[in-house]
């Protein structure tokens, strides 16, 4: 069978691969199949050390679960032989054993009878052991890389050493463009960096609903160490579930304290692997581009284990991570890609624009004719310009992608109804009946650490048997905007303990829904959560609607518009509350403050029968618009 050597980029990876001592080399073999190893047995006299059986080659992951370690940490152990694996990858019997031996195992090969008859030919395994197993639709996509951490330790300077890294690998016309991210080879393998650091930017698009990040990386100086937005960003990270991988950065400083900043990080649960803990660390200078090699091979190691997919078949859909009018250009939007394949000439919707995608600028400048999942892409020719955070979507329908975006560019410029939050203290209970959630989120500021570790204490006794508390972040501190993002991305409450609310805090919670409960007595904070996990705040309001009616005709009066309706089912009641509907959007909520039967105000008007209406201060109705009354009742909340 020749052996022919292959460059390991998504897409085209195969996971049918061979690694043999002191080289890389790919078999284009199919995969053998792996046979379920025994676990070394229990009870038997000790050997002089740990024994594992195999019978032929093993995957990376699956040697890994036998030596009892993480399959990262199998991986380093791999690369300090001078071999690169990949998690799914194939390794020999003699590269088993040597890895192995260097953990102190003895590896035991099972070999075939050697006397009787000859053994019946091997079954083939049709089905792909679980470790291999991969869904065909899918396939491999290279990680996507936000660095978090506290302002001046070093992000910016980081993020410029690894775009350097491209001009010092000869990579023709290798000086980056600012698009919004970018993307780097090493070795065959890629990574793309979002180029906006900071955990507001990373959880303002994780409000947006927007999570595009794969991995983060937090840096943090040497020389300074861990401080309070190292500990934040921990949290914005950890709630958006993405792994944290440390850059200590600035070792070149006479102050520089690598090993402070790991006992600092060790409190907070990010253990090194020199510790027993399973979170890599790498030291680096980006000033003096010391130890960037290293940190970039740490993070394709970590995404080696995420094993990333992603479809590159069916429309393409991806997210904007930057968006602006350019001259000439018209407006432009940067679109990290997130599944298919996005090409120019597509029709694309994006929130309220769209448009046939007239050119697609790659990050080095260039004008490209498709971008594949996690690749990082200017769109032109969209209609206007979308917000970061929106979702592109291709449709193949002109006529339906205009519609889509027209309608949502409609809804728009439509008055909007003041929303109150979604989640609260008080209609928690019945989100949880709804089988929303089953997890309060709380966001927890508070006036000194003291305040903060005394209310975790008690927070922390609360008997949870129906709503778990999670408290996603604590800090000392005003409530700030960050906060309030992040308790928007993570569907939680902020809550605070003697503290204010910043004023940029108070509009985006108006904004974006949260809602902010201030304290200045602790048991009734306490208190309070725990009626709330309990379902015994405040009754829920809850909606019944009454009625609908149609506007058949509007009458502009002298001082304000009165709509001419027919009610078409139920009843409309002067005592209720109504809501305009324009299509099915809501264009108004308020009181009835008028209901006439030809000149009578009158209690009720009943299904059939033509009225005269008139809501709040509402003076905006069209023909064709339905009117919905509806009553708010008090409900006791009961799961
Ligand atoms: P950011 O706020 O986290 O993005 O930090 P910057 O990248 O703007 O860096 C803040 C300051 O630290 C700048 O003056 C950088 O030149 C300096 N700096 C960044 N990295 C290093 C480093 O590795 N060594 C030293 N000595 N200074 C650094």
């Amino acid at each position: 069978m020749p052996k022919t050597k292959q460059t390991l980029s998504p897409p085209e990876r195969k996971d049918d691969r061979t690694i043999s001592a002191g080289q890389v080399t790919i078999t284009e073999e199919p995969p053998k199949p792996v046979v379920p190893l025994p676990a070394p047995e229990e009870g038997s006299a000790t050997p002089p050390q740990k024994t594992i059986s195999l019978r032929g080659p093993i995957a990376v992951k699956e040697l890994a679960g036998l030596l009892e370690i993480k399959p990262f940490q199998l991986i380093h152990h791999l690369m300090e032989m001078n071999i690169f694996p990949t998690l799914t990858q194939l390794l020999d019997e003699e590269v088993a054993r040597k890895v192995s031996g260097r953990m102190g195992f003895e590896v035991q090969t099972e070999r075939k009878e050697r006397h009787g008859p000859p053994p019946p030919a091997p079954k083939v395994v049709e089905e792909p052991s679980p470790a291999l197993e991969v869904k065909p639709e899918l396939q491999p996509r290279f990680p996507i890389v936000a660095f978090l951490g506290h302002v001046d330790h070093g992000k910016t300077t980081l993020l410029d050493a690894i775009r350097h890294t491209r001009v010092a690998a000869g990579e023709a016309g290798g000086i980056t463009q600012h698009i919004g991210a970018y993307t780097i080879n090493r070795g065959g393998k890629s990574i793309t960096f979002i180029d906006t650091p900071g955990h507001e930017a990373f959880t303002a698009m994780r409000a947006r609903g927007a999570s595009v990040t794969d991995l983060v990386v937090l840096v943090v100086a040497a020389d300074d160490g861990a401080m309070p937005q190292t500990m934040e960003a921990i949290d914005h990270a950890r709630a958006a579930e993405v792994p944290i991988l440390v850059a200590i950065n600035k070792i070149d400083t006479p102050g520089a304290n690598p090993l402070r900043v790991k006992t600092q990080l060790q409190e907070r649960g990010l253990v090194p692997e020199e510790f027993g803990g399973d979170t890599i660390f790498c030291e680096v200078s980006a000033l003096k581009g010391k130890g960037i090699d290293h940190l970039l091979e740490m993070i394709l190691l970590q995404a080696e284990v995420l094993e990333l997919r992603a479809p590159f078949h069916g429309p393409a859909v991806g997210r904007v991570i930057e968006a602006q009018m350019e001259t000439g250009r018209g407006p432009t939007a940067t679109v990290l890609v997130q599944k298919g394949i996005l090409h120019t000439g597509d029709i694309a919707v994006c929130g309220p624009y769209w448009g046939r995608i007239r050119a697609l600028i790659n990050d080095l400048g260039k004008t490209v004719r498709e971008a594949m999942p996690s690749t990082p892409v200017k769109v032109l020719g969209l209609s206007g310009l979308p917000s970061p955070g929106e979702e592109l979507v291709v449709d193949f329908d002109e006529r339906k992608a205009r519609q889509t975006a027209e309608e949502q560019l409609a809804a728009l410029k439509r008055p909007r109804q003041e929303e109150g939050p979604k989640i609260t203290l008080e209609n928690l209970f019945s989100a949880i009946a709804e089988g929303q959630r089953k997890t309060l989120h709380l966001i927890l500021k508070a006036d000194t650490q003291g305040s903060i570790e005394a209310l975790i204490g008690q927070l922390q006794k609360i008997p949870s048997n129906k709503v778990e508390l999670s408290i996603i972040h604590s800090a000392a501190g005003p409530v700030t905007e960050s906060d309030i993002l992040l308790a928007k991305a993570s569907e939680g409450i902020v809550i605070g303990f003697n503290v204010k609310t910043d004023s940029s805090a108070a509009a985006a919670a108006k904004r974006e829904g949260v809602q902010i409960k201030l304290f200045s007595i602790i048991y009734e904070l306490v208190d309070q959560v725990r009626d709330a996990m309990a379902g015994l705040l405040e009754p829920e309001l809850r909606e019944t609607v009454l009625g609908m009616a149609l506007v058949k005709k509007v009458f502009e009066l002298n001082k304000f518009s009165v709509a001419g309706v027919l009610v078409q089912s139920g009843r409309m009641v002067r005592k209720g509350q109504a809501r305009v509907l324009r299509g099915k959007q809501p264009i108004y909520d308020g009181s009835i403050q008028t209901l006439k039967r030809f000149q009578d105000e009158v209690p009720e008007v009943r299904a059939g029968l033509e009225c005269g209406m008139r809501l709040g201060n509402f003076d905006d109705y069209e023909p064709n618009d339905t009117i919905q009354c509806y009553q708010l009742e008090r409900v006791p909340q009961s799961l």
